[in-house]
């Protein structure tokens, strides 16, 4: 089964991932995590997209659906896909169906998960603190004015794949206000349903 958790930042999505990783035998395939992991490895693309990231701002197609590619050309994923922080554009939507169909897959769900924008703020300030408790660093886009900036790169450009995926008949939504477990018993909901 191959799906995409769909949602602003601070919704969950990379907690509910680990939760059916555990779970399901699937795998997690988090842009974000990439990306992150190509900065801290000082790779080119990494410091490319280093000041973007930390703006706040969605790096380039291009370079986010390269990343996935490479992903679903290696494959070994027996449980199936979880896309988590892709697609975030209409053209990388697009690019994934295109990706799975070239290796004989499908796209059998989309979740999108609902959190009020208050929620986020306050997840996210509260992320970066438990980070600074813990003795490590924050992620660098953890703080307000990056915050503000990724809620309106959602809205804008990743809001319209709502839309997609309803036409397509693949969307439900979720809620994704209440506590993780609560969260993941309405994803497993949807998954086994
Ligand atoms: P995330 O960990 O999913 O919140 O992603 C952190 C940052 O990485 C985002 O704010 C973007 O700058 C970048 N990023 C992650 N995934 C994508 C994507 N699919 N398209 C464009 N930029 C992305």
């Amino acid at each position: 089964m191959n799906i995409i958790l769909l949602g602003p930042p601070g919704a969950g999505k990379g907690t509910q991932a680990q939760t059916l990783v555990d779970q399901r035998n699937m795998m997690q395939l988090s842009t974000g995590d990439m990306l992150r992991e190509a900065r801290t490895s000082g790779t080119e693309m990494g410091k490319i997209v280093a000041d973007v990231m930390d703006r706040g701002d969605l790096v380039t197609d291009e370079i986010v659906i390269g990343l996935i590619r490479e992903k679903l050309e290696a494959g070994g994923a027996p449980g199936g896909y979880i896309f988590d922080g892709f697609p975030r554009t209409l053209a990388q939507a697009d690019a994934l169906g295109q990706l799975l169909s070239e290796t004989g897959q499908t796209l059998d769900t989309v979740i999108e998960m609902r959190v009020e924008d208050d929620a986020l703020v306050h997840r996210i300030v509260n992320r970066a603190a438990e980070a600074v408790a813990a003795g490590k660093p924050a992620r660098a886009d953890d703080n307000e004015e990056s915050l503000r900036t990724r809620l309106f790169a959602y809205y804008k450009q990743t809001g319209p794949l709502i839309g997609y995926y309803h036409a397509k008949g693949l969307l439900t939504s979720i809620d994704g206000m209440g506590q993780i477990d609560e969260v993941a018993a309405a994803l497993s909901a949807v998954l086994d349903g």
